[in-house]
């Protein structure tokens, strides 16, 4: 076996994705692998995860484990909607442009409904108006309405925005999805109670990520209105989402959640980009392209600065959010903050 290059084991900044695994979920997956248990999730770390759940989030919701996002969005909102339904997104949504068609698939068509917004969130107003668009028999009718918590575009929607957008929700008869792929970043951010964040604000269905906050892989679907979770087990086994070995899936969150690892993890990256931000404020040459509310920084700069940034081996992504994009991660250290800094200083100063 050859060694692999230390440079390209060198902390990222292109997506909180690039961590590995947290020491929490690492040893709650090694405690669960001791002897034989039921499979397809009759076990009892899975009865554990799902517990820690409806403790942390104060109320007796239905619980699921499965695999990645993409599979925990579309499943959940295929089973809001019939294959005729619409689903009002923000057309910054991960489910609009990162998921490849997922959601229309696994909902037999539902078509999504996109929101044009310069902020990279729905509001009561778009929402209405998506809703109220068309009443006749030709066009797809509205029934769900999914946002994303924190946002795309590293913000996070305050609970006096989500519960305006939930009485909207209320008027037109349409269910709220949250895509909670960094819910963590959001509940760190704003300082308030999972449960505040969700159900008591009129959220639906949350899909809770794991993976962005520190595990190897999984997402949670937590189903608030239980109705909603009618045969939801049959859909996550037809679209291979159903574990066999699902401790391996559960048990990391019992490490995440009972240690409170998931907030510590998702306070820890959210305040490696309050310091980036405060650093790169005072380079030449370098802008916020909007305030930083969680985990992501968007920083507005030259090509010619960022190239050389590239070719210092710096990896980041231009195509979200109009802007280049810096994520942390449960591990992010200071000191590779530090280097990236330096870099930039030295890149702005070549530029100018
Ligand atoms: C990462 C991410 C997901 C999940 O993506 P998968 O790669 O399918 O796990 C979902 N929503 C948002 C906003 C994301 O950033």
């Amino acid at each position: 076996m050859t060694a692999i290059n230390p440079q390209e084991l060198l902390q990222q900044f292109a997506s909180d994705n690039y961590a590995g695994i947290c020491p929490e979920a690492w040893m709650s997956m090694q405690a669960a692998n001791h002897g034989h248990v039921i499979a397809y999730g009759d076990d009892p770390w899975t009865t554990r995860a799902a517990n820690a759940f409806r403790n942390l989030f104060e109320t007796d919701c239905e619980v699921y484990f499965v695999f990645n996002g993409t599979a925990a969005n579309s499943l959940a909102l295929a089973s809001l909607c019939q294959s005729y339904h619409g689903v009002i997104c923000c057309e910054a949504a991960h489910v609009e442009t990162d998921e490849c068609g997922a959601p229309e698939f696994f909902s037999n068509g539902s078509k999504l409904l996109v929101a044009p917004s310069a902020q990279g969130k729905l509001t009561p107003q778009s929402i209405r108006e998506l809703a109220t668009k068309r009443q006749d028999i030709h066009y797809p009718k509205p029934r769900a309405v999914t946002l994303t918590q924190s946002t795309e575009t590293g913000r996070v929607y305050s609970i006096a925005e989500l519960k305006a957008i939930a009485e909207e929700c209320l008027a037109h008869r349409l269910s709220l999805h949250m895509d909670g792929a960094r819910f963590a970043n959001a509940v760190a951010s704003l300082g308030c109670t999972p449960a505040e964040l969700t159900w008591k604000s009129g959220v639906d269905v949350l899909c809770f990520g794991g993976t962005k906050n520190g595990m190897a892989a999984g997402e949670a679907v937590l189903f608030f209105n239980r109705k909603l979770a009618e045969d939801f087990d049959y859909r996550c086994k037809q679209a291979g989402q159903l574990a066999s070995k699902m401790r391996y899936l559960s048990a990391p969150w019992v490490g995440m959640i009972e240690s409170g690892a998931w907030l510590r993890n998702a306070a820890h990256a959210n305040q490696c980009a309050q310091l980036l931000a405060s650093r790169v404020e005072r380079i030449n040459g370098i802008r916020l392209a909007r305030p930083v509310e969680a985990n992501a920084v968007f920083l507005l700069a030259s090509e010619a600065i960022l190239d050389g940034l590239r070719s210092r081996g710096w990896h980041f992504y231009t195509f979200i959010g109009g802007a280049a994009r810096f994520m942390f991660a449960w591990d992010t250290t200071a000191a590779r903050i530090d280097d990236f800094v330096r870099d930039l200083e030295e890149c702005a100063a070549h530029a100018s």
